[in-house]
């Protein structure tokens, strides 16, 4: 139970890491990280037998093949981290029980940017490096360049590393974001990934209209006469080389002025145009640093103290409802524009009636909303401005709110959310439509939510099967679509018409069958063709199915409508691929680690092909794997592997294990 648990934080903390320092695109706040890494932490410290190097408890970062990689002078770690107050007294107890009742700290204010090494030999800029996993950087010097505080030349002739953060001003963030809404280009979640984004652009030439900055914190100097003796002088000595340092470090006395400091940024940070994430609280005696040394991710020396989930307050100008792929009304608060977290918030979901009550919310009142659980922004709670009572409750619609449906509204047994009662509510089959394109189900390119309406207002389309019988001359009648963007929709459209059975199951939008149970019914039945003719009992007897899922399952498939919508879609060409069966069982019960890039196959390739001839993945080396398969630049899985003594492919003689099967 414990070690499952254990596996599933790895993996999900991996995927994260993935996201957040080689995409940067985080799909979940850093604060929910933070609370997955938190408890992978301590179920590994009540039970450490089950923690492994490759932990990424054990690890920093990561790193992407995308620049050269090179190796760091010094090692970079990351911080521990708290989020209250009890922790930074007790980290500071130690500290002090050790090393005197005087240890001064110095507290800076944690920059949420992206860790980048500069070195410098005799004065002048050679290298600039990411932090990478901490052992090896990415090379970004060329991009560095075009920062204009990084300076070229210092004031003196030395030889020093210096660390800092790169930050994009929150200013310049939202006009960034603003440009590429305007162009349809990628917008960024915060201002760390778009500093991330920026600064890891493979053309310098977009970095240079970036606008960028930095703020340095340490450095190491080589063969310097007097090297400074504590943390303090060493920042003072980098302004005076001509780095920026940041104007609010302060020099404390012990850990109750740290926490004070705390307590002032928490409620003074908003009016920074930089996003810090925290405080950063380090020993100021280096002799005392050098003293205490480091765990496997972080300095003891240092702390960070991070702030709490941002809250901000507006005022709610309307209540709009959405008509979702179900039919369900789903209520949204539009708000006053509000700077949150880094980004401007207008629109916050109110998930359904039950929730608009509980909150009490009214149009016009002023709210607090946060991006705690998620990066989508949330209602948490009403201030009562003295008017909240005089505003009318916010009552149940009448009819569904798509000018072209207005059909009457249902509650259905056992469920919060209200349903338009139309079947062909125009809202309703948009909604399905957004969803068939999206890259959950038949993930068609350049199809998304804007063209889609385009679709519906020009009448061209009124169900998914529509799509597939636009030509090139009906794409050119949206706006701004010429012939170009024409060939590319239409090729987009006609290339998913034989996307995996899963996907295309997934795409029907049956009730209650989402992705996993498209999968399960894709392994269990391999063509569609199959599953139509599907009896209640044979879907029943899917283990993970149960009885209602089978039924509504069942019906799907029974309903006239339904066999005509698919008969249509075959008649169109749109044939789903059929799911690929277990080809062998040559490797059931063995169990494979990936580590590394493989020269041809993706790890996805990779896996799905393992589990086609019975075989397992696992994340983490233990003694019950059977083989690592491991490509160029492996983990630590590799050294683990080697200890153990268990078996490490290559690509070549993991495709010649299962060549005669194929
Ligand atoms: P961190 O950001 O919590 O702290 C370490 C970093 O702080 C240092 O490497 C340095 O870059 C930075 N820093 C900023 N100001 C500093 C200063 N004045 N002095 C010293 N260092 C300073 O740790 P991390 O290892 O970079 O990243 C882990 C954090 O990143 C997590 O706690 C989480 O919040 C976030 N994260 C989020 C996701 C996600 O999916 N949302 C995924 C991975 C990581």
């Amino acid at each position: 139970m414990v070690l499952d648990r254990i596996n599933f934080l790895k993996d999900e903390i991996n995927k994260h890491n993935y996201k957040y320092y080689v995409e940067d695109n985080p799909s979940i706040s850093d604060f929910d990280y933070d609370m997955l890494f938190k408890e992978l932490q301590s179920l590994e410290e009540q039970h450490p037998e089950y923690k492994t190097p490759d932990s990424p408890t054990q690890r920093v970062g990561s790193i992407s093949e995308r620049f050269f990689p090179q190796q760091h002078k010094y090692r970079l770690y990351s911080l521990d981290n708290t989020y209250n107050y009890e922790d930074l007294e007790s980290w500071y107890k130690k500290i002090t029980d050790e090393y005197g009742s005087d240890v001064e700290l110095v507290c800076e204010l944690k920059i949420d940017g992206l860790a980048i090494a500069l070195t410098y030999e005799n004065g002048l800029f050679t290298t600039g490096l990411t932090r990478g996993d901490g052992i090896t950087g990415e090379n970004i010097t060329t991009n560095l360049k075009t920062v204009k505080a990084i300076p070229l030349k210092l004031f003196e002739d030395v030889s020093v590393e210096v660390r800092g953060e790169i930050y994009m001003p929150k200013t310049s963030f939202i006009k960034l974001n603003e440009e590429n809404t305007a162009k349809g280009e990628k917008t960024f979640a915060n201002p760390r990934n778009a500093a991330a984004g920026s600064i890891r652009q493979l053309d310098s030439t977009i970095t240079a209209k970036r606008d960028l900055s930095i703020w340095t914190y340490s450095s190491t100097f080589e063969n310097l006469k007097n090297p400074p003796e504590t943390h303090y002088e060493s920042l003072m000595y980098l302004k005076k080389l001509g780095f920026k340092v940041n104007p609010n470090i302060r020099l404390c006395k012990n850990v109750k002025e740290a926490i004070a400091y705390c307590q002032e940024w928490e409620n003074k940070r908003s009016e920074l145009n930089y996003a810090t994430d925290g405080v950063v609280i380090k020993v100021n005696k280096i002799a005392i640093q050098e003293d205490m040394g480091y765990t496997a991710r972080a300095p003891k020396w240092a702390t960070a103290f991070k702030f709490p989930p941002e809250e901000a307050t507006t005022t709610v100008l309307d209540i709009e409802l959405g008509v979702g792929k179900t039919g369900a009304i789903t209520p949204v608060a539009k708000l006053e524009p509000v700077l949150l977290a880094g980004s401007t918030v207008s629109r916050a979901s109110l998930h359904n009636f039950d929730e608009v009550w509980r909150l009490d919310v009214r149009i016009g009142d002023t709210v607090v909303i946060k991006k705690a659980a998620e990066i989508i922004p949330k209602v948490i709670r009403v201030v009562d401005d003295g008017l909240h009572k005089r505003r009318p409750r916010y009552g149940l619609p009448a009819k569904c709110p798509d000018p072209e449906c207005g059909a009457p509204l249902e509650f259905r047994e056992g469920e919060v959310c209200l349903y338009c009662t139309n079947p062909d509510c125009p809202a309703q089959m948009r909604a399905k439509i957004e969803f068939w394109a999206s890259s959950d189900a038949m993930d068609i390119d350049f199809v998304g939510p804007a063209i889609i309406e385009q679709m519906f207002k020009k009448k061209l389309i009124s169900s998914p099967a529509d799509l597939y019988k636009l030509t090139t001359d009906d794409l050119m009648k949206l706006d701004l679509v010429k012939e170009k963007s024409a060939t590319n929709l239409y090729t987009a459209i006609q290339g998913s018409k034989h996307r995996p059975l899963k996907r295309f199951l997934t795409a029907l939008c049956i009730k209650n069958v989402g992705k996993e149970t498209s999968e399960l019914l894709a392994n269990e039945f391999g063509t569609l063709d199959r599953l139509r003719e599907a009896t209640p009992k044979e879907l029943e007897a899917i283990s993970g199915l149960g009885a209602k899922m089978a039924q509504e399952t069942y019906d799907f498939f029974h309903n006239p409508k339904n066999i005509e919508m698919l008969d249509t879609l075959k008649a169109l060409g749109v044939e789903p691929a059929a799911q690929e069966l277990p080809k062998s069982d040559i490797l059931k019960g063995k169990t494979f680690v990936l580590t590394g890039t493989l020269p041809h196959m993706s790890r996805d390739e990779a896996s799905e092909k393992i589990k086609m001839f019975g075989g397992k993945t696992g994340s983490s080396v233990t003694r019950n794997t059977s083989y690592v398969l491991a490509g160029a630049n492996p983990g630590s899985k590799l050294d683990k592997a080697q200890k153990l003594g268990i078996i490490i492919l290559t690509e070549d003689e993991f495709l010649e294990m299962i060549k005669e099967q194929e």
